[in-house]
């Protein structure tokens, strides 16, 4: 393959060598059934034991707490129906900007009789305990905020959101999928009932997640079967993923605070450089943003020619989030946080990961200009 920048790390990251390496006995050596009472099988129970104790150490709970599935969808929503159906309360209130993983759930909970509240968002996409406070009664079942967005990076006030939802007998989740690792997340200190994260944003395999669930925290599990992951998640354990999202936690919280250092400098010196650029402008907040994340929008020119345009410079950008990449209609983050359709359409998400190098950088900064230059010139 020719040389390339990558900045979709928030679609999704490189799988780290180091959790290759981690993987590859469980698909054909020690491919054993945890539930197997022999050897075979106590051999990949340990190794689901001790990636369940490598992601739990990761979040700061027991390995008890740690609900294994198949990635943040499956987290977000087995967190979302799960409280909502467990609680006898008929009310969800989650925000305006969450990931589609939340809001489909939240809608899919409408159909079963459901009321979904959302909280707004300002203008750098920052929800605040004020409009939570007037929002929230004592027939919410479940409160969900994420830890940062997918899209503009905001981060958000997690301990406080969470401390007014306990006031009013609520549980409180919150989608960390994009700031595990690369915020200092901690379920003891901030309180937290549910929290979901998933491998492939961590440099870990597709198709593995997590769902935190506080001991002593009831929710309905939406699969039904053996006994696995304490009945909440019943399916034979996916043993190659679970130790890959083990070894990944481990791997990233190892060097987290000299990465999360060393990805700041660079979204900062990305966004300096791209906003002296005619016509840009950045989206989410300047301050106490997502360290691998920075979003501009271009007068005059949709996002979506200037990704491709990019992409034949060998330099992979995004507009807003994959799942909605292909859509030609504005991502509601962008509506949410007041941005006209025309802006939203015009935007262009750059996502750094702890292996993003100086040179994918210096590529980067060389292919924008003349991409937003050679679009402007054809128009
Ligand atoms: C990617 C993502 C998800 C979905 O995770 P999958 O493992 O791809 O299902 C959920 N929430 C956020 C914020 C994400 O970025």
């Amino acid at each position: 393959m020719k040389e390339h920048a990558y900045f979709d790390n928030s679609a999704t990251t490189a799988v780290a060598k180091e959790v290759l390496d981690e993987m590859l006995p469980f698909f054909t050596g020690s491919y054993g059934n945890p539930g197997s009472i022999h050897s075979m099988g106590d051999e990949a129970a340990k190794a689901v034991m001790t990636a369940r104790k490598r992601t739990a150490s990761a979040l700061n709970c027991r390995p008890s707490e740690i609900i294994f599935t198949s990635g943040g969808t499956e987290s977000d929503n087995l967190a979302l129906i799960g409280a909502a159906m467990r609680s006898g309360k008929r009310k969800i209130i989650t925000s305006a900007i969450e990931h589609s993983a939340v809001l489909e759930a939240c809608r899919f909970l409408g159909t079963l009789g459901y009321e979904t509240v959302l909280l707004p968002a300002d203008g750098k996409g920052r929800v605040t305990v004020n409009n939570l406070t007037d929002l929230i009664d004592n027939d919410t079942a479940v409160v969900s905020v994420m830890t940062a967005n997918n899209e503009i990076g905001t981060i958000q006030p997690i301990a406080e959101l969470a401390k007014t939802a306990h006031e009013h007998g609520a549980l409180f989740h919150t989608d960390a999928v994009q700031a595990f690792t690369r915020t200092d997340i901690n379920v003891v200190r901030d309180n937290v009932d549910l929290l979901s994260i998933s491998g492939h944003k961590i440099h870990g395999p597709k198709g593995i997640g997590a769902l935190y669930v506080k001991n002593g925290v009831n929710i309905s599990p939406m699969l039904f079967g053996g006994g696995q992951e304490r009945g909440m998640r019943p399916s034979t354990e996916n043993v190659p993923g679970m130790a890959g999202l083990g070894k990944a936690s481990e791997l990233a919280m190892a060097t987290m605070k000299g990465d999360v250092k060393r990805m700041e400098g660079m979204r900062d010196k990305i966004i300096n450089e791209i906003l002296s650029i005619r016509g840009a402008y950045l989206n989410g907040p300047a301050e106490n943003r997502l360290c691998s994340n920075a979003h501009f929008g271009f007068d005059g020119i949709k996002g979506k020619d200037l990704v491709l345009r990019l992409s034949k410079m060998n330099v992979m950008a995004s507009t807003a989030s994959a799942c909605s990449a292909g859509s030609t209609e504005p991502s509601h983050v962008m509506t949410a946080i007041g941005r006209s359709a025309g802006e939203a359409l015009s935007s262009l998400r750059i996502s750094l990961s702890r292996y993003t190098t100086d040179r994918e950088v210096d590529l980067l900064l060389d292919a924008v200009p003349d991409a937003v230059r050679s679009l402007r010139t054809r128009m």
